[in-house]
C-alpha cells in the first residue's frame, strides 16, 4: 500500500460488520437498512433487466430517464433547476460522486476543510487525490454537536481549495442550519471556495429540522458539487446508484474522473432509480416517519441502558457518550461490546484527527426492524 492510502487501512465498517457476524451480534454499525425500498421500485429493476434496458453500458453521464428524475427532484423538493444534459451526473453510490469529485477538483497540495467527525471515505479520498485536509471539528453543545463558525473562517487559507460538508450529519445527526448554511455560503462566496456537499441524507431529517441544500443559497449554486444518493433515500444500498449536481463546468469535470473509474454505473438499477425519484411525497413521509419512530426507540433504549444520547435531527445513526457508563475509550468499549452485550457500533474516534476528541462517542444505526432495535435495547439495558 502507498503512503497515501497507508493510514487507512480496512475500513471500520467491514471490520465491525465482519465481528458482528462472527459474533452473531445485533449489527448496529455499517449503515445499512434491514428492510429493503419499495416492491414497485424493485419490481421496475426487474422489468429493466427483463426488457433489456441498460444489460450493456449505458450513456456515460447515466440514463436520461435518471438525469431527468434527478433534475425533476431536484426542482420538486428545492426549487433548483438543473438542465438533465449538462448538470446532472449518475455516479456508482455517493461513495463514486465524492472520490469523483475530490480526484476532479484538487491540485497536489490543496487544502480541503471537511467537519470533523467525517465520513471515513472522505480522508482516503482527499488523500488519494494528494490533498491536504483541514478538519473543523464539531463539539457538543447543548444535546447535539455543533459547528463552530470563526474556527471555521480560521481554517480558511490562501491554499484551501474546497469545502466539504455533509448535512445532514453522519455521524452526528446534525443537521446545518439556514443560519449556519449561509454562513458557510458566504464564506465560499468571499474567499471563492469550491464546495462539494453530501446531502445523502436529505430525506432523513426530524421535528423541527429542515434540510436545505447549500446550493440553494446565493452565490452557491455554481460553486457547488451536490451529491444524492439511491443507497439512502430508498434504502438499496446494494445498487450502488448515487448522483451528482452541480454547474455544467464542475459536471464535466466530475465526469472526467468518473469515467476512468467506474466508466458507467449499474444500468437496469438506473432506470428503477429514475422511477424511485417519482414516487409521490407519501413515499418520503412514511419512510422519515418510520425511521423517527425507530430512532425514539433506540434513543429511549440507550438512555435507559444509561448512554448519553445526543439529539438526532437528521440521518439514522445516533451518536452517544460511553462516560456515564464509566467508560472513555470508544474503540476498546465497540471491541468489546459484541461479547458484552451482543451488539456491534462504531467507535466515532475513526472518523477524527483528533482522535482524543471522539474518544468517548460511539455510534448506532437505527435503520433496522422494530423488533432487532427493541432486543438491541434489551441486551444493552442488560449489559
Ligand atoms: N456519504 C455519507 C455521509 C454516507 O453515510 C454514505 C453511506 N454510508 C455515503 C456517502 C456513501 O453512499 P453510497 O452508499 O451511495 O455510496
Ligand atoms: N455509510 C454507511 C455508514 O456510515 C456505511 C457505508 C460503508 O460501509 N462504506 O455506516
Amino acid at each position: 500500500l502507498n503512503r497515501r492510502l497507508a493510514e487507512f487501512g480496512t475500513t471500520i465498517f467491514a471490520e465491525m460488520s465482519a465481528l458482528a457476524l462472527s459474533t452473531g451480534s445485533i449489527n448496529l454499525g455499517q449503515g445499512f437498512p434491514d428492510t429493503d425500498g419499495p416492491e414497485e421500485v424493485r419490481e421496475a429493476a426487474v422489468r429493466a433487466l427483463r426488457d433489456g434496458r441498460g444489460n450493456q453500458y449505458p450513456p456515460g453521464p447515466g440514463v436520461p430517464e435518471l438525469r431527468t428524475a434527478i433534475a425533476v427532484h431536484q426542482q420538486r423538493r428545492y426549487g433548483l433547476s438543473y438542465d438533465p444534459d449538462t448538470e446532472v451526473l449518475v455516479t456508482a453510490g455517493a461513495t463514486e460522486a465524492i472520490a469523483a469529485a475530490l480526484l476532479a477538483l484538487l491540485e497536489p497540495g490543496d487544502e480541503v476543510i471537511a467537519l470533523e467527525p467525517y465520513y471515513d471515505s472522505y480522508a482516503a479520498c482527499i488523500a488519494m487525490a494528494g490533498g491536504t485536509r483541514v478538519p473543523v471539528t464539531l463539539r457538543p453543545h447543548e444535546g447535539s454537536f455543533r459547528l463552530d463558525l470563526d474556527e471555521l473562517r480560521a481554517a480558511v487559507t490562501d491554499r484551501t481549495r474546497l469545502l466539504l460538508i455533509n448535512t445532514p450529519h453522519n455521524p452526528t445527526g446534525t443537521v446545518l442550519t439556514r443560519a449556519e448554511l449561509a454562513a458557510i455560503a458566504e464564506l465560499a462566496v468571499e474567499r471563492d471556495l469550491l464546495v462539494v456537499t453530501d446531502e445523502v441524507y436529505e430525506h432523513l431529517v426530524f421535528d423541527d429540522a429542515e434540510h436545505l441544500p447549500l446550493a440553494t443559497f446565493p452565490g452557491m449554486r455554481e460553486r457547488t458539487v451536490t451529491i444524492g444518493s439511491a443507497g439512502k433515500s430508498f434504502s438499496f444500498t446494494g445498487w450502488k446508484v448515487g448522483w451528482v449536481t452541480s454547474a455544467p463546468g464542475l459536471v464535466t469535470a466530475v465526469r472526467s474522473a468518473k469515467q476512468f473509474l467506474t466508466y458507467v454505473s449499474s444500468g437496469p438499477f438506473q432506470y428503477a432509480v429514475a422511477e424511485a425519484l417519482a414516487l409521490p411525497d407519501s413515499y418520503f413521509t412514511a419512510f422519515r416517519e418510520d425511521m423517527l419512530a425507530k430512532r425514539d426507540l433506540l434513543a429511549a433504549g440507550l438512555t435507559e441502558a444509561g448512554f448519553e444520547v445526543f439529539r438526532t435531527a437528521g440521518t439514522y445513526f445516533i451518536t452517544t457518550d460511553i462516560r456515564p457508563l464509566g467508560e472513555s475509550d470508544g474503540f476498546a468499549f465497540c471491541r468489546a461490546l459484541p461479547e458484552r452485550a451482543g451488539v456491534v457500533a462504531i467507535p466515532n474516534a475513526v472518523f477524527y484527527d483528533h482522535r482524543e476528541a471522539g474518544a468517548p462517542f460511539v455510534r448506532f444505526a437505527f435503520c433496522k426492524r422494530t423488533e432487532v432495535l427493541e432486543e438491541a435495547a434489551k441486551r444493552l439495558r442488560a449489559m
